[in-house]
């Protein structure tokens, strides 16, 4: 469900320090060191650079403007509302929020560089000292090198077939060039140039810390904060497992045989077994009216450890998350008033699961509505209305199914008192094991 927006066909490095304003000429020192990071990185990589990468210089004002332009042109008006509207049905940012905008401050403030793999260009942004330019030119020429060899755009825009593949893949990209980052700086001073787990920590912790530094990140609603900074935290564990398995292979491999979901990124050892998300189809729910499309999709592990966190705890979010299957989600608008509905399916590995999650679904429900009131509930079901209509939200075996926003208590009592079943999935995955409950490598997100 990960807005499309904080990709951009833009691979950025975040984590500026964003503190001078100051700028410089063409011939500053930093890009004298071009053919140095290149030849370093080849070195690491075993990829060798086919062209030389143009290069340019921007500040915040020209950034701002340059990301404005990139979004006209490459988001559709129909694509940001339909992901603002998911968002929003599903509680993770307030009614009032504005993706777009916020995408855009988000995106100004963060990116310390990046690498325009529709231009094959990168950029760097004035940031503070020579040698945090040095790391942060390792990490876009890394991009530029990948986008030699594997075709970047390909990758990010026709290889992911729904939203949790496209956070796994932008988790590939992001991760290996930060992990390529460190390993840049330990080759540079000598060491093998192998992220030590204390580096690996820092990643972890540096993306929870700078709050003060970020007030746009920090303001954020924490499903945006996430989404950003998840390839680049997860995605360089991920890929810290994929080179202590396979070795050099490791820089091909991630490219080649791609993760396809989130829990993949999160759990490596589900990427080596090809242990993929399922797709539990939508039950055939008949509400009254004419309804449009707006947008269907993958709920993924990563959305289920947001929406739980949000919603209940970290703690129960870290427990319950990685025991998902699979989940879809499609959003309807109903009539000529376009009343929002929201469909929903998660699939669990055991029925056990699947009750608790509803328990903490009925949290999700209080929380995520000023107003939730509850006419039934019983061990299977929980009914009522909340801000957007009536809702039905049911537990069948290991499924959690759940309508909202049906129009009265006449068509909710119709659809409650004859639920349809669950359809059969369209494509029956293979059996996947239960997951331990410490399976979680990284430490659930900070509320
Ligand atoms: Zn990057």
């Amino acid at each position: 469900m990960v807005s499309k927006a904080v990709a951009l066909t833009l691979a950025c490095c975040l984590f500026s320090s964003g503190a001078s304003d100051k700028s410089k000429t063409s011939n500053d020192p930093v890009f004298q060191q071009l053919d140095h990071i290149v030849k370093t990185l080849s070195g690491i990589t075993g990829l060798e650079q086919k062209r030389a990468v143009p290069y340019g210089r921007m500040n915040k004002r020209q950034l701002h403007q340059f990301l404005a332009k990139r979004m006209k042109s490459s988001m559709k008006p129909d694509e940001v509302h339909a992901d603002e509207l998911s968002l929003k049905l599903f509680g993770l940012v307030p009614t009032d929020f504005d993706l777009k905008q916020s995408t855009l401050d988000l995106l100004t403030e963060q990116a310390a560089a990046f690498y325009d793999y529709q231009e094959k260009k990168l950029f760097l942004l004035d940031t503070s000292s020579f040698t945090e330019e040095e790391i942060t030119l390792a990490h876009e020429l890394s991009h530029a090198l990948v986008d030699q060899h594997f075709d970047m755009s390909k990758f990010m825009e026709e290889g992911p077939t729904n939203d949790d593949e496209n956070l796994a893949h932008s988790a590939v990209v992001e991760g290996q060039a930060t992990w390529l980052m460190m390993a840049y700086q330990l080759k540079q001073s000598g060491a093998e140039p192998v992220p030590t787990p204390d580096m690996l920590k820092q990643v972890t912790e540096g993306s929870d810390s700078n709050n003060a530094l970020y007030p746009v990140l920090s303001a954020s609603p924490l499903y945006i904060q996430r989404s950003l900074l998840f390839p680049y935290v997860e995605g360089t564990l991920f890929f810290d497992a994929v080179y202590r398995k396979l070795g050099k292979e490791s820089f091909a491999a991630v490219f080649k045989d791609p993760p396809v979901d989130s829990s993949q990124i999160i759990h490596p050892d589900r990427y080596f077994a090809h242990i993929a998300a399922t797709k539990p189809a939508l039950p055939a729910w008949k509400l009254d009216g004419s309804s449009k499309k707006v947008t269907e999709g993958d709920m993924g592990e990563f959305d289920y450890t947001i929406l739980m966190t949000v919603f209940a705890d970290k703690e129960k979010a870290a427990h319950l998350a990685p025991h998902l299957r699979g989940s879809q989600y499609r959003i309807l608008e109903m009539g000529k008033e376009k009343r929002p509905v929201l469909e929903y399916i998660a699939e669990w590995d055991t029925p056990e699961h699947a009750k608790e999650y509803l328990a903490v679904y009925k949290q999700v429900l209080q929380g995520k509505w000023k107003a939730c009131e509850f006419l039934t509930g019983t061990e299977t079901e929980l009914g009522g209305r909340g801000d957007i209509g009536y809702f039905t939200t049911r537990l069948e075996g290991a499924y959690v199914t759940s309508l909202e926003g049906i129009r009265d208590k006449e068509e909710w009592a119709r659809i409650s008192k004859d639920p349809p079943a669950n359809a059969p999935p369209a494509k029956q995955a293979a059996p996947k094991e239960a997951a331990p409950d410490t399976a979680k490598a990284v430490p659930a997100a900070k509320s």
